[in-house]
């Protein structure tokens, strides 16, 4: 009872130099609600007996509101150094966007726009026409539609096209992307009746034949982005779907996951189709991702025939679905980086990237290497080790590409305090772990990622 009564009144506190000093940093109200929440916390865990006198001093209690604004300051979704070496981290924000695109984005999200005005007529316009004709350029497609991501397009293709209809697709490719992201689940939301046909390992031609009937709205196909069925299997493939599809006068629908434009030749591993690839085929819609190796912003991509697209356009769910301006403006600017090829390489993180090779690793690594040793202290050590890095976003599971990787230790902390001190700095700094050691992938950490990695090594260190 005599150390609840010795915890300090508000209005006391308040009158602390450090409690001062911080009103004149922080908005009032800021500051009082982290008081208030000292003091709350200190009442509970002195009833709980796990506070002493000590921790009730007027010093201690400020450190304590100190503490308490620094954690409530740093913003919650805020920038970290992707060391995993994996590229397309969906935890971690998957792609990151061009840097020649930061301008145009500013300008756009900080004054008005042309979002849904058509500048030549003077009136009203459409938020999809920014990229309709680009997109269509690029994948030749005839028509093209953008929502949320991919999920939101699958969804509003099931329910425009398939609602209280069967929708056939192969066992093989009943997908669950992670985040609970389910083709038989999204297929009854959109009111879809799945139609599944084959088995988990072989599907055969004449499976879809068996199924087609009047009431068939479209044969489905679904990238198997995210695993891969080895051994004894059997696919149909697109061309052949397309051919049985005119046949009997049902449409043919791809969700491609990932969004590929451009050739992969000589990247050990990429082997992914390209968006045009399945247009060229014949099907006649496809929906892909913006943010996977497109490397854009989130979005769904839906491109195909326009006959199969314009009723999309008009279909009332596309409302709930749209993409704001923010998604439109970095999607045409990394789009627009793809009408010439060698640009996308250079420009688009994404493609960069992956397509790193081991020797340029290397040479980011021993130059990194350079750098810490000048600026670490002694305690913390670290080499270059090989080792492999991985496209993510489910997407090509099977690629493994040949990377570099700092091993990093430290004389005073074990290899799990360090992964977390670094998780927990300002910039935080996400590796892993692997035979003890912590490793970062010179892959995904940016050349100006270095000076956060060094203040994250230093914090930790001391
Ligand atoms: C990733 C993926 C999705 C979901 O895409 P989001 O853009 O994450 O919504 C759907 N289908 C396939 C085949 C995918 O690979």
């Amino acid at each position: 009872m005599d150390l609840i009564r010795s915890i300090p009144k508000v209005d006391k506190i308040l009158t602390e130099p450090v409690c001062q000093r911080l009103l004149k940093d922080h908005p009032r109200p800021v500051v009082l609600a982290a008081v208030r929440q000292v003091l709350d916390e200190l009442r509970k865990a002195t009833l709980a007996g796990r506070v002493q006198a000590a921790d009730l001093t007027p010093t201690a209690v400020c450190a304590g509101i100190e503490r308490c604004l620094a954690a409530g300051e740093a913003f919650s979704l805020r920038r970290v150094v992707n060391g995993t070496g994996v590229v397309i981290h969906t935890n971690l924000g998957r792609s990151s966007l061009a840097p020649r695109l930061r301008e145009h984005l500013a300008d756009i999200a900080f004054g008005y726009s042309t979002l849904e005005y058509d500048l030549a007529a003077g009136e009203r316009g459409t938020r999809y026409a920014h990229v309709e004709q680009l997109i269509c350029r690029l994948t030749g497609a005839e028509a093209a539609l953008v929502v949320n991501n991919n999920a939101a397009a699958v969804l509003l293709v099931l329910s425009a096209m398939g609602a209280g209809r069967e929708v056939v697709v192969s066992r093989g490719e009943l997908v669950e992307i992670g985040g609970a992201f389910r083709i038989p689940d999204v297929m009854k939301l959109g009111g879809a009746l799945l139609r599944e046909v084959g088995t988990t390992n072989r599907t055969h031609l004449r499976d879809y034949r068996g199924a087609i009937t009047d009431q068939t709205a479209m044969l489905l196909k679904v990238h198997c982005s995210n695993f891969a069925v080895i051994g004894f299997t059997a696919e149909v493939t697109v061309s052949e779907l397309v051919a049985l599809g005119k046949e009997c006068g049902v449409p043919v629908v791809a969700d491609i996951g990932s969004g590929n434009l451009v050739d992969w030749q000589g990247v050990a591993g990429m082997n992914e189709p390209r968006v045009q690839e399945y247009l060229a085929a014949g099907v006649d819609l496809v929906t892909f991702s913006g943010d996977k190796l497109l490397g854009g912003p989130q979005a769904g991509i839906i491109a195909g025939r326009a006959a199969v697209i314009n009723p999309l356009k008009k279909h009332q769910l596309l409302r709930a679905l749209r993409v704001d301006k923010l998604t439109l403006a970095a999607l045409e600017g990394t789009l627009r980086l793809y009408r010439d090829e060698q640009l996308a390489w250079a420009e688009i993180p994404t493609l960069r990237l992956l397509r790193m090779t081991a020797a340029e690793l290397k040479k980011k690594g021993q130059q990194a290497l350079r750098r810490l040793r000048r600026q670490l202290p002694d305690s913390i050590t670290a080499e270059l080790v090989t080792g492999f890095s991985q496209v993510g976003g489910g997407a090509l599971p099977l690629a493994e590409l040949p990377t570099w990787l700092l091993a990093i230790r430290s004389a005073e902390h074990s290899t799990r305090e360090l992964e977390e001190g670094l998780r927990r700095q300002p910039v935080p700094v996400i590796g892993r772990i692997a035979h003890g050691d912590f490793l970062l992938d010179l892959r995904t950490v940016a050349d100006d990622d270095w000076p956060a990695v060094v203040d994250a090594l230093r914090a930790v260190s001391v």
